[in-house]
């Protein structure tokens, strides 16, 4: 090997987590029901784990597409198809098979891992593009497991460069279909590398994880930014918030979604005394209510941090560890990051305080959406600056404060909803003319996904015959939690809907929620 292509193998993102770990028997991950994972035991369960898919034809390049419940099998499973220099591309576990196919004939995997009792709807999507099937289910036992325990520990890590890809997370615009984010191993090294710092983590840590692993959140920030510093995680498969306050007694760190601070705030177990080991709690993904935060410190003498990112961009500002951690706004650019709010319409950068499009440049922004070079050159200026599609301001101090999204996002339980998807669907049914999907205000869950319906006259369509025929066809977090059927939608001038009339028609429907 010459000194290039060690440069190169060390831009793997498996070789930056995992090489030069000082002690293999140090704690990485601990599970709810008792195993104990070293940082040795990670680094040979990837061996094998990246020994099957090349067994099954897995090659440097290739697309590993996973639809698994959480488990510590499915994130050895996003480390071993990175450390065999193949693209992880995992699948939201609430997606249908109707939705599974667009991504899977768009992504074109050699293998497809899915739960048992999903391999038969999958296995027939997966034929169409040639690719293998295995299973993995939330006990984490399956195909792939089995495979994993009869193969050897060894793996020669694929070299990689910086800029190749190691992942591709599905999001979506508001209008159109969804769209692949291409991340590279250095996006994805370099950014949790700059969180480490920035959050002041090290190998005393001990996180809560309890957010799901096929979404940016889960599977990046918490578990590389973890697994970077040598610390540990205790794996919960799922938010529970009475597990997660006894678990402070020993843990020091929580990442969450503004709806799991709401939660753990019902519960009076939340106090002074059942946080004094924590020494940092982090909201992100959605925005954090300002009195949420305050409520918060005034019952745990905690101040929230709030961070902001997206799956194409990593994070891309975060309040201080030290200093000022401001309600309502998510804070500072991260170093590295160049964060610049413009005109939507011309590009032309604002001054502080004005609200705009907010653009970022840095290391930590993606490389394009997976074959779709026309949006790709759409949304990047020719500066290199990414258009987030997210409104916002930068204020005197030079904190980032987001008004709200560009178009009509609705982010419910720090989930993304796009309304053209269910409005689409809607308007499909029998007797309806046309629809418009909305978020409205929930206290529990960010926004709740509404819809408001207009039908044809005297055709039988009512808010249970809407969600009846939803029901199987979307996933649940994309499932509106009240229809109204109404006589005409409100429109403009130039006969655009105007879906903030709507918005104010039905605020308050949900603030008592709790
Ligand atoms: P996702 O790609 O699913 O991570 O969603 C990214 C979007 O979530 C961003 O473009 C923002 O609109 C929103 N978002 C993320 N973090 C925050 C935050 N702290 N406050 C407000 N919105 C946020």
């Amino acid at each position: 090997m010459n000194a290039t292509d060690k440069t190169i193998a060390k831009a793997n993102l498996f070789s930056r987590l995992f090489d030069g770990v000082d002690d293999l028997n140090r704690l990485a991950i601990e599970t709810v029901d008792g195993q104990r994972i070293s940082y040795g035991d990670l680094v040979a369960h990837a061996g094998r784990m990246a020994n099957v898919l090349v067994e099954r034809g897995v090659k440097p390049g290739d697309r590993v597409a996973a639809q698994t419940d959480k488990s510590v099998p499915g994130l050895v499973l996003y480390l071993a198809t990175v450390r065999a220099g193949a693209v992880y591309l995992p699948l939201n576990t609430a997606y249908t098979l109707n939705e599974l196919e667009y991504f899977i004939t768009d992504a074109e995997p050699s293998l497809v891992v899915c739960d048992p009792s999903k391999a038969q709807g999958i296995g027939a999507i997966a034929a169409k593009v040639g690719a293998t099937v295995e299973t993995l289910g939330a006990d984490g036992k399956g195909s792939l497991t089995d495979a994993a325990a009869r193969a050897k520990p060894d793996f020669v890590t694929v070299a990689r460069a910086d800029d190749d890809l190691a992942a591709i997370l599905y999001t979506s615009g508001t209008t159109g279909r969804s769209k692949g984010a291409m991340l590279t191993h250095d996006n994805l090294a370099s950014n949790s590398l700059s969180l480490v710092d920035y959050w002041r983590f090290t190998d005393k840590d001990v996180l809560i994880h309890a957010l799901p692993i096929y979404h940016t959140h889960g599977l990046f920030v918490a578990s590389n930014v973890t697994l970077f510093a040598r610390a540990s995680m205790i794996f919960l498969p799922k938010f529970d918030p009475e597990l997660i306050i006894k678990l402070m007694a020993r843990a020091t760190v929580l990442m969450g979604v503004p709806t799991f601070y709401t939660r753990l705030l019902q519960s009076p177990s939340l106090t002074h005394e059942s946080t004094k080991h924590m020494r940092l709690f982090i909201s992100g993904s959605a925005p954090l209510l300002a009195d949420t935060h305050r409520e918060w410190a005034a019952r745990t003498g905690h101040a929230v941090l709030e961070r902001y990112g997206m799956t194409e961009t990593n994070m891309n500002t975060s309040n201080p560890y030290d200093g000022d951690r401001v309600a309502g706004a998510v804070g500072l650019p991260l170093p590295g990051v160049s964060v610049r709010v413009t005109d939507p319409e011309t590009g032309a950068e604002l001054k502080r305080d004005t609200i705009g499009m907010i653009e970022v440049k840095g290391s930590n922004v993606f490389k394009g959406y997976w074959r779709m070079p026309e949006k790709t050159k759409a949304e990047f200026r020719d500066d290199g600056f990414f258009i987030t599609g997210d409104l916002g301001k930068i204020d005197t101090k030079g904190y980032v404060h987001i008004l709200g999204r560009g178009k009509d996002l609705v982010i419910s339980g720090g989930f993304n909803v796009y309304p053209k998807e269910i409005e689409s669907e809607i308007d499909a049914m029998p007797g309806v003319i046309e629809s418009a999907v909305i978020g409205v205000p929930h206290a529990d869950f960010g926004e709740g996904v509404t819809a408001v319906v207009v039908c044809d006259k005297g055709a039988a369509v009512s808010e249970a015959s809407v969600l009846n025929a939803l029901d199987g066809r979307l996933a649940k977090f994309k499932m509106p939690k009240r229809v109204f059927v109404v006589d005409e939608l409100p429109r403009n001038a130039m006969g655009k809907v105007q879906k903030n009339i709507l918005r104010d028609t039905y605020a308050g429907i949900y603030a008592k929620a709790k």
